[in-house]
C-alpha cells in the first residue's frame, strides 16, 4: 500500500479558458466518506461549457475552480464508519450527493433533490484532482476485468441509460438518435444494451458518424448531405420512429423528431442546447399523440451500467478518441473544446 502523501496535484481553472496544476492538501474522508486516488476523469461538454463561457444558467464558475465529474479510481482510505467499498477497490464514482431528507429523495427521484451537490457544479470542486474525498455509497466497485478508464466512463454511460429508460426503450423497436456527441452514443450503447436491432444516428459530422458505425448504429444518416426525412422513411417503411432521443439541443433536430416519429411515439429530450429555448410544431406533436421525455442527469442507474460494462453488453471505452496526461490539461481542454470534428471524448490520465 503506498502512503498518502499530504499534498496533491489539481487542475484550477483560474478564468474563462485558463486551467493549471495546483498544489492542495489531500482531503481527509470524514465519517461515511472514502479517499479515492483517482486514475482517469472524462471530459464532458458540461465541462467544456463552463471552460468557455465561465457559467451555465445560474451555475457561475468562481475560480480558481476544478472541472470533471466523470471519475474512476481506487479506493486508499476509509472515512470513520465505513465497511464498504475496501481499500484497493476499483470505484466508479456517482457525482450527485442529494440530501436523503426530500420528498425527491425519500420518494428514489434522489437526482432531483434541491439541495444535491454535483461535482464540478458551481460552487461544489470537481474531480481532475489526484484524490477526492466522496460518500461511500456514490463509490461503486467495480468487478475484475474493468479498469478505471470504464470505470469513469460509467458515468456518461449512465445519462445513456437513464434516457433508454424515460423512454421505455424496449427490443424490436426502431430508435433514432440525434447528435453523435459522448452522450447520444452513450444512448446508442444503452439502447443496443436494451436489445433493440435497429438505431440510427443523425449528426453532421462525419467522423463522429464513423464512431456511430464503429460502436454498431445500425444506420447513420448525415443531415447536411443526405435528406434525413426521406431516409427515416425508408428505414421505418413509412411509419416512422418508434423512439426518438434529441442529444445535440439543436432546435432543428428537435423538429425533425416530431416530424419523423410514428404515432404514439416517444421523444426525449437530453440535449440543452445553446440557448435553452426551442420553437416546435406542437400541432403536430398533438397530432401524433407523441410523448414527450426529458432527462436530467441519472438515478439508480450506476449497477445497471457496470454490469451492462462487465457482462459485455457495451464498450463505453470505444467513444473516447483522446487522452491526456495530467499535466497536459490545458491542452487537454483547448482540443476538446475547439477540435469537435475530431475529437468525440477525451480523457484525462490523472495517475496510475
Ligand atoms: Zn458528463
Ligand atoms: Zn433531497
Amino acid at each position: 500500500m503506498t502512503s498518502i502523501p499530504a499534498n496533491m496535484k489539481v487542475a484550477e481553472m483560474l478564468g474563462i479558458g485558463r486551467v493549471r496544476l495546483a498544489d492542495r492538501p489531500v482531503p481527509e474522508p470524514r465519517p461515511g466518506e472514502v479517499l479515492v486516488k483517482v486514475e482517469r476523469v472524462g471530459i464532458c461538454g458540461s465541462d467544456l461549457h463552463y471552460f468557455a463561457h465561465g457559467r451555465i444558467g445560474n451555475y457561475v464558475v468562481q475560480p480558481p475552480f476544478i472541472l470533471g465529474h466523470e471519475a474512476g479510481g481506487i479506493v486508499v482510505a476509509l472515512g470513520p464508519g465505513v465497511e464498504s467499498p475496501r481499500i484497493g477497490d476499483l470505484v466508479a464514482l456517482e457525482p450527485g450527493v442529494s440530501c436523503g431528507r426530500c420528498q425527491f429523495c425519500l420518494s428514489g427521484r434522489y437526482h432531483l433533490c434541491p439541495d444535491v451537490l454535483f461535482f464540478a457544479t458551481p460552487p461544489v470542486d470537481g474531480v481532475l484532482a489526484e484524490y477526492v474525498a466522496h460518500p461511500a455509497n456514490l463509490c461503486f466497485p467495480t468487478p475484475s476485468g474493468l479498469d478505471s478508464l470504464d470505470a469513469a466512463l460509467i458515468e456518461p454511460l449512465a445519462v445513456g441509460f437513464h434516457a433508454a429508460a424515460q423512454g421505455r426503450a424496449t427490443i424490436g423497436q426502431k430508435a433514432v438518435v440525434f447528435g453523435a456527441g459522448c452522450i447520444g452514443l452513450m444512448t446508442l450503447l444503452a439502447l443496443k444494451a436494451r436489445g433493440l436491432t435497429n438505431v440510427t444516428i443523425v449528426d453532421l459530422m462525419p467522423s463522429r458518424l464513423n464512431k456511430a458505425l464503429e460502436l454498431g448504429a445500425h444506420n447513420v444518416v448525415n443531415s447536411a448531405q443526405d435528406d434525413y426525412l426521406k431516409a427515416a422513411k425508408e428505414i421505418t417503411g413509412g411509419y416512422g420512429f418508434d423512439l426518438a432521443f434529441e442529444t445535440s439541443g439543436a432546435e432543428a433536430a428537435a423538429r425533425l423528431s416530431i416530424e419523423s416519429v410514428k404515432k404514439g411515439a416517444t421523444i426525449v429530450l437530453v440535449g440543452y442546447g445553446q440557448t435553452g429555448e426551442m420553437t416546435l410544431p406542437v400541432s403536430l406533436a398533438l397530432d401524433k399523440e407523441v410523448a414527450i421525455q426529458t432527462v436530467f442527469r441519472y438515478h439508480h442507474v450506476y449497477p445497471v451500467a457496470i454490469e451492462a460494462v462487465a457482462a459485455g453488453l457495451v464498450s463505453p471505452r470505444l467513444v473516447v478518441t483522446n487522452s491526456f496526461d495530467f499535466a497536459d490539461i490545458q491542452e487537454a481542454l483547448d482540443r476538446s473544446l475547439n477540435d469537435k470534428a475530431s475529437v468525440v471524448k477525451s480523457v484525462v490520465i490523472v495517475s496510475g
